[in-house]
């Protein structure tokens, strides 16, 4: 199975839960990006392009599961950056796993064979390492050549050593659907347990403007690529009709808030996708944020966004609601012939607003305030038989220190 039946069972029972005793908003998978270093510099990444102070922030151990314990999500995705850059990772996993959360961790596998002995397999614990395709279309979207094959032997050594796998393909303007279908093909021979997929979200601060899908193009493209999939065995760890809503069966309007995220600034608003302010707690980020602004058909950043971090969640909970719906898209798949659900109105979205420089400078200041103030010079006297171990400076309020 794509994602462990326990897994399945427990998600499904924490969702119900939800919707009996009343919760209007709750999440379902905390994302955590303990840091934004990173050791790829990918054309359709938005997260990287930070000053090297900011980059150099790490989430510790503590932080971490302290937003775990403020969302209370049964599932955790640990993204970044390149999480295996961060020294404190296999405490961090450990620690969430010691609780009973499903985590996924997200690599690009460049150091994931040099850092598995650091991991013990755990139905509790899958790698999600980012493949956007075959070797050609993978090393073109991570700019660097060679990145595919290290990533396919790090997925072979983690299958061999007992180690869940799942891979993570994100879809750009330009798949041919034919080799994305000989691509499923390829990771399912592998023997990776599931695969995630989903259009690029445009990022402003991307690299590579022009090969983000628009919304139709998205639709009609999944829909290629099932067709193609009709009667193979081609495994998703998402829900059959977020797929289903990928190949344009279903109107969905965004959860945000079904995926929160926690990074180095503290709680994002809206999204894992948006950074357009942040919280200091899981609570005003869930109380205090006009969730009503964000979504496609309210704001113009979301307009093409078909991405999971905003509709799974969608996707989730109408299964809850239709449950012989999701039975009927598990058992024969998505649509690929019948007319497309309506589109959303872009009518009445508010324009976009630019605040990436802004935040950059208060994280800079923030930054700056951190800093342990500089210790006096002290100038040491040796005197016979005296000890002169030399004054200590202030330990740093915060950890910074790059790995
Ligand atoms: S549509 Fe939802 S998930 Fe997508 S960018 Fe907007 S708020 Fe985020």
């Amino acid at each position: 199975m794509a994602v462990p039946i326990m897994q399945a069972v427990r998600v499904g029972s924490y969702v119900v839960k939800q919707h009996i005793t009343g919760r209007k908003r709750y999440p379902l998978v905390l994302m955590l990006e303990p840091l934004f270093r990173c050791n790829l510099a990918c054309a359709g990444c938005g997260k990287i392009d930070y000053p090297a102070a900011i980059l150099n922030q790490r989430m510790t151990v503590q932080e971490c599961l302290d937003a775990d314990a403020e969302a209370g999500a049964p599932v955790i995705a640990v993204a970044g950056g390149e999480p295996l850059l961060h020294k404190e990772m296999p405490e961090i996993i450990r620690g969430l796993i010691a609780r009973k959360k499903y985590v996924y961790l997200c690599t690009n596998a460049l150091l994931l064979e040099k850092k598995m002995d650091d991991y013990e397999p755990s139905p509790f614990f899958s790698w999600d390492v980012h493949l956007d395709g075959d070797k050609t279309m993978h090393d073109a979207s991570v700019c660097q050549d060679g990145v595919y094959e290290r990533a396919v032997a790090a997925i072979k050594k983690a299958k061999a050593r007992g180690f869940r796998v799942s891979i993570n393909c994100t879809v750009f303007d330009g798949a041919d659907p034919q080799r994305m279908a000989n691509f499923f093909d390829e990771v399912m021979a592998m023997g990776v347990d599931g695969i995630m997929t989903a259009p690029g979200y445009a990022y402003e601060r991307a690299p590579d403007q022009a090969h983000f899908l628009n919304r139709q193009k998205t639709k009609q493209l999944f829909r290629d690529v099932f067709r193609l999939g009709k009667g193979k065995k081609w495994r998703f760890t998402q829900s059959p009709l977020f797929l289903n809503f990928l190949a344009g069966n279903e109107q969905y309007h965004c959860t945000p808030w079904g995926k929160p995220l926690r990074n180095v600034f503290g709680w994002q608003r809206p999204c894992y996708l948006l950074g357009e302010g942040y919280a200091k707690s899981f609570r005003e980020l869930m109380e205090d944020t006009k969730w009503d602004d964000y979504g496609t058909g309210n704001y113009e950043k979301c307009a093409d966004c078909m991405v999971h971090s905003g509709y799974e969640s969608t996707a989730v909970m109408d299964a809850v609601r239709r449950p012989w719906h999701i039975a009927k898209v598990a058992l024969f798949g998505p649509e690929t012939e019948k007319p497309m659900a309506p589109e959303i109105s872009l009518a009445n979205q508010r324009p976009a607003q630019y605040v990436f420089s802004k935040q950059v400078e208060e994280q800079m200041d923030a930054i700056a305030a951190r800093k342990p103030a500089k210790a006096p010079r002290v100038k040491v006297v040796r005197t016979e038989g005296a000890n002169d171990e030399a004054p200590k400076a202030a330990a740093p309020a915060e950890s910074t220190a790059a790995d």
